[in-house]
Order: C-alpha cells, then structure tokens, then sequence
C-alpha cells in the first residue's frame, strides 16, 4: 500500500482524495498544503483548477522548491491543471516557461484552454492505454482543457490517450494524456467521474515505479 498526497492549494483536490481512497492500494489519500505534509507521502496528484494561481500560492507560502524537488523524485500525476504544471513548455499565447511558472518534468509542449470558448467543457470517451478494461471506453470530462500540442522527448515520452473525434477546432488524434517515467498527465478531469480506473492506473504505475527504485 502507499500513502497518496493531493495538492490542496486550490482546485478539484477532495474528488481526487474521495476517488483515490476507494483503493486497496492506497492505505491514506490525504491533502497536501506544505513541505511537512508532502515529506509523508510516497505520490502526489495535482488536481485540476487553476494553474497559475495554484504556481502563485506554492511561490507565496515558500512551498515550491519542495513540490518541485518532490516531482522531481517522486511519482506524480496531473490533471489538466496540474497536467499544465508538470509541463516543460507551453505554446499556446506564445507563453514559454519562464512566463508561467510550471513544475516541468514532462516532455511535452502543452496549449492551455485549448478547446477555446465555444466548447469550454465537454465529456468524450476515450480508449486509454493500459487501463483495465480498457475496452470500455473511459468517460473524459474536459473543462477549460488543455492539450498536449507537441511531443518535445518522443523516447521518453508515452502517449496513453487521444481524441476519438473532433472537437471544436480541436482534431481527432490529438494527445489528452501521456506518462513518461515516474509522471503521468492528463488534460481530463477523472476524479470528477464514478471511474476510478483512471487512479488505480496511476497507483499501480507509482507502486511499480517505487518498486524499482529499490532494487
Ligand atoms: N484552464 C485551466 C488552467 O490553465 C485549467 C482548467 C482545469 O484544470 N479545469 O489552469
């Protein structure tokens, strides 16, 4: 069993905690506000909501060098919001990291609100790679969403879901999730569903990463 933390400095962070504590693998899912609490845990997801403001209040209370070292080293997952932190880049609006304030640790170039005003939420299934039943499609619900515009470290980098069809001026085919070693991003919201395969997914992928490390 691990001990799984969710940055609780703003956004969708108790719908991760409820979803994640109906988990066998997961002996405590608790809310993450400081170095203190996040020292206690061996991963951390970082909900959706609002990225720069979640960057703003790490920086503020002195939290963020820890978060990052803890990215850094520890299993971590993002979504949407929290997809966005765990960025190297972001294109969309020209905004290059060093503008926005991001974690980093992904590969990826990510465009923010990208499904623009006309199609701010939506719900699309999805097929995601290595889900368990992953024949049955997984409910992703996208608000305010972001996507995964370009791959920047393809060897490193996994893409684990795509659009099955166009929304908007979004097509078809492009990337709502990837995993690239210890992290895994999503720009859809599972912890605002009743699917908690999403989770075991990521609990399953920190215990076999955790595993390694101490081999
Ligand atoms: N648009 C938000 C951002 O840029 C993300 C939206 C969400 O997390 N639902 O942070």
């Amino acid at each position: 069993q691990i001990r799984v933390g969710v940055l609780a400095l703003q956004g969708a962070f108790a719908e991760h905690i409820i979803l994640l504590n109906t988990l066998p693998q997961v002996s405590e899912a608790v809310a993450i506000r400081n170095a203190e609490e996040i020292s206690k845990v061996d991963a951390l997801v970082i909900p959706g909501g609002e990225s720069t403001t979640m960057a703003l209040i790490a920086e503020r209370s002195g939290f963020w060098p820890s978060l990052q070292e803890f990215v850094r080293t520890h299993p971590t997952w993002g979504t949407c919001a929290g997809l966005i932190l765990l960025s190297e880049y972001i294109t969309s609006g020209g905004t290059l990291k060093g503008d926005q304030k991001l974690l980093g640790g992904l590969g990826i170039s990510i465009k923010r609100n990208a499904f623009g005003t006309q199609k701010e939420s939506f719900e699309a299934g999805l097929h995601v790679e290595g889900l368990e039943n992953a024949e049955k499609l997984f409910p992703g619900v996208f608000i305010r969403a972001p996507v995964i515009d370009e791959i920047l470290k393809p060897d490193e980098v996994e893409v684990v879901a795509k659009l099955e069809q166009d929304y908007g001026r979004t097509p078809k085919g492009t990337i709502v999730a990837v995993k690239q070693g210890h992290l895994l991003g999503s720009a859809f919201h599972p912890e605002l569903t009743h699917d908690n395969r999403m989770h075991l997914f990521f609990v399953k992928m920190a215990q076999d990463w955790i595993a390694k490390q101490q081999k």
